[in-house]
Order: C-alpha cells, then structure tokens, then sequence
C-alpha cells in the first residue's frame, strides 16, 4: 500500500522546513542578499508568484478596479499629514535625506503604505459624487523597518507583492458596501488558492493607524501559529479630511467623501508555500503551478530503444501541450531519473509523466500525482482529459487536506485555562467569551501568552449565559487568541 509523503518535518519545525523548502525549490533567496529583511525571487519563484499575482488581478479587475502606479517616496508632510496614521507607522519609516552629495530640504520615505500619497493625488482627480465611487490598486515594494525579528517572505523590511486597493465613495455606507466587496474579493483569492482562513474585525487597539475598523484575514502555520494574510480598512473620512479633500456631494453641498483600502502581500504566496507543503517539498495547486506536468524519459542503455523512448516522449508532450496543459520534459541527460523525481517534486510540480520503453512500445504514459505520489497508467490518446481530471481532483484533495487541518486547530471553550494550553502548546486559535472591555482583551493576551486576532466577522449573536472568565460580565462576543508571526 503507497503511503502519502510525510507532514512530520513540514509540521515539528516549520520555520526550519521552511527555510529548506524556499531554497530546495529555488523559490526565495533569503539572507545572503547583503540587507537584513530582503529577499530575492529566483526564476521559479517568480513565475509562481506571477500566477498568484495573475488572480488577485483578475477579481481586481473584474471588479471594477483600476490599476495605477504611485512613485515610491513620499515627501514627509504628506506622510505627516494623517497623525493617527504618522504614529503607527513613525518607529518603522526608512526616509531618503541626501540626494548625492546634497543633504534634501524635504526628507522623503519610501512608502510605508500609500493612503497618503493617493488620498494627496485625488484631490485633483476627483470633484464629484459623479465620479464615484472610484477604486484603484496598486501592486508595489513597501519599506518597513521592522525591529522584530525578520523571515522569510513572512515578516519583511521590503515587502516586494504588496497589492493595495484605496477607493473613494460619497457615504459611509457606500464606503462599508465597499468593505464587503473586498472581503469577498479576498474570499475568492483565498479559495481559489485553496488556503484556509477565519475572518476576524480586529481589536480596537490593533485597528490599522488611521481606519474606524479593519477586517483582517488568518490562516494558521503547520506549527499553530496564525498568519495574517489580508487586511481591509474603512478609514472614514480620516484622510480626506486630513487632506481637505471634499467634492460635490448629492445634495450640492462640499464635503469630504469616505474611503476604504485593503491589502495583501508576499504573506499570500507564503501561505500557499506553508498550508500544502509536505515533507518532500512544494505541493502547488494545478491552478498556479508554473509547470503543470513534468515528463521524464528513462532511457535504456541501448540506442535504439533510447531513440524509441525519445521520439515518444516528444509526441507525449506535444500531445499534452495540445491539450493546454504547462509541460516541460526533462532530457537532461547526466541526472539520474530518481534524482529528477525529487527535484520536481520538492518543485511541487503536480504531475509527473514517466515514460520508458515500455509505455513507449504500448502508446501509454505514467502518471504520478504530487500530493499523494499514487500512480496510474493511461493510453496516449486519453492522456490529456485524464490529467485535468487528476488535477480537479488534486484540487479537491489539496483543499480537503488543508481544511481540515485548519478546522482542528480551532477551539472554542469557555475556559481559560484550556484556552491557555491550545495557545501556549501552539495547537492553533482559541476562542473564549469577552465582555468587550480592552482591560480584559488586553490581560487575556497576557493569560495566554498570545496575541488578540479579534471577534468572528461576519458577527454572531452571543448565546445567553456567556461570561468574561476574567471580569465575570455578561460576554458580548466570542475573542480569538493565537500565537501569531
Ligand atoms: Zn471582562
């Protein structure tokens, strides 16, 4: 009986399989470009974040969403114009003070986010209701200089994917229609990656610098702690009004209009790394897999079935390439065909095709699939309906797998104590009833020894009865709590 590969390493120490898996697949090339929190994408790499990039800008774009392009520095009073949003993001801005040898009359950051630079930039865009709402994107390097410690595509100084949305409405219920646009655009990126998530409203004191509330994303880490992978913004009338930036309203009078912005980054491309990784490396999604289906002859000594083999193969692939699938065959000729199989497969590739002299000789290919390394033999002629099923249903396993893992890393529970060992043993988040007092929210992190995610969104009614285990009051919602990266 084939057994599926091993999770032990991927789960026992993920930041270490992690690191191995981003080199084995030649994905990321961190810590030895010469700067603290930079990173490189290497070919591979690239082309898998390119795919990814390719569905967040298809519900982008198919939602209404303009893609623009800001420059990257922003001169400090525009980025000081906002104070909420100056004193969340001070402690963390890289700035420009000399161009050559001359020291600047202006200092310049690079962009921490660009709520400012865009909300500065609409003003001369935008002088009417009529022109709402509006929504721009933009996928671009933002600068942190982050004091924690730094990894890998996780916690970055140049995040290098950040897409961010910024639009504009006429009312604040405009603006919170918005917040469920976005929320069920990220939704779909989510599920279409096959990455699973809870959707919290974060905390008061954890609420992007600037914004009336913020909708984040979390996914959880095969070691239990939970990532943030996307966050949405209603940010009110905090920048417009910051900015004096007011338009003709319905009603003709001139008034600021409401705004929301969203983002995801790098943090996405890692999760689909991290949530359907295995012992043996990458297990991409067919959907996004750069190459769907890797063909590898093995040849026999003898030159003329060596030829039979080759002549073969390069039908096989043609075939397949037909049938609009991403194949790359694998003649190099000085590695050993087990040395490929463990390439491709820490590579992630999702099919394998073999073909030797035998399936040269019976017109069949091989089949070998990723995720559970299960082999099946199919005529040439059947072959490419035959892969895209196997996908669909790798497809379906992959999102099955993931989701349960996720699913057994949740709890509910009413104590605290119980809530303090699935989050100190890092099994994954808790979920304990609160009063909704920060005093509480804020002690309970500390109980744990974790972090506040927020409460379930979008809101469920409290059952009767529910109490703060810490204050004893009447519970007005479930709070998650998590060790977070
Ligand atoms: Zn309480």
């Amino acid at each position: 009986m084939l057994r599926p590969p091993s999770r032990e390493k991927w789960s026992s120490d993920f930041p270490r399989w992690f690191d191995w898996v981003i080199e084995a697949a030649e994905v990321y090339d961190y810590g030895r470009y010469p700067v603290k929190g930079m990173g490189v994408w290497m070919p591979y790499g690239f082309q898998i974040r390119r795919r990814v990039l390719e569905v967040v800008r298809g519900l982008l774009d198919s939602t209404g969403h303009e893609e623009v392009l800001f420059p990257l520095l922003i001169p400090e009073h525009l980025l000081r114009r906002e104070s909420e949003h100056i004193r969340g993001f001070e402690g963390e801005v890289y700035w420009v003070t000399h161009g050559g040898r001359e020291e600047l009359d202006v200092k310049l950051a690079l962009r921490p986010t660009s709520e400012t630079s865009i909300t500065y930039m609409e003003t001369f865009w935008i002088k009417s209701y009529r022109q709402l709402p509006k929504k721009y994107y933009q996928v671009v390097s933002i600068f942190r200089y982050e004091t924690k410690a730094t990894r890998p595509m996780i916690r970055l100084r140049e995040v290098t994917t950040f897409k961010e949305a910024h639009t504009v409405h006429e009312s604040f219920e405009d603006a919170e229609r918005q917040v469920l646009e976005a929320i069920e655009v990220y939704k779909a990126i989510f599920d279409r990656l096959l990455i699973p998530y809870v959707i919290s409203k974060r905390p008061e004191w954890d609420k992007f610098a600037g914004a009336l509330y913020t909708i984040a994303f979390d996914t959880i880490m095969p070691d239990g702690r939970a990532l943030q992978i996307g966050t949405v913004h209603h940010l009110g009338q905090s920048f417009t009004r910051a900015f004096d930036f007011r338009i003709q309203m319905r009603d003709e009078r001139l008034d600021h209009p409401w705004q929301t912005s969203y983002g995801v980054s790098d943090r996405v491309v890692a999760s689909l790394i991290a949530v359907h990784g295995d012992d043996r490396g990458l297990v991409l999604p067919p959907s996004v897999a750069p190459i769907q289906v890797v063909v590898i002859p093995i040849t026999p000594g003898d030159e003329e079935k060596r030829g039979k083999v080759l002549t073969y193969t390069a039908r096989a692939a043609e075939a397949l390439e037909k049938a609009g699938l991403r194949v790359l065959v694998d003649d190099r000729e000085w590695e050993r065909p087990g040395a490929k199989f463990y390439y491709w497969e820490a590579k992630g590739v999702p099919i394998r095709v073999e073909i030797g002299l035998r399936e040269a000789e019976q017109e069949t290919l091989t089949i070998a699939r990723r995720d559970t390394l299960e082999k099946t033999e199919v005529p040439l002629g059947e072959a490419g309906d035959r892969i895209r099923e196997l996908m669909a249903q790798i497809e379906s396993s992959m999102r099955e797998r993931a989701k349960s893992f996720f699913c057994e890393r949740l709890l509910r529970t009413e104590s605290l104590e119980e809530a303090r060992d699935w989050v100190e043993g890092r099994r994954g988040i808790a979920e304990i009833p609160w009063c909704g007092r920060e005093g509480c929210g804020l002690e309970m992190e500390e109980r744990v020894n974790g972090k506040v995610l927020g409460t379930p969104w979008p809101e469920e009614p409290m059952e009767e009865g529910k109490r703060c285990p810490l204050c004893g009051r009447p519970a007005v919602a479930w709070i998650r709590l998590a060790k977070t990266y």
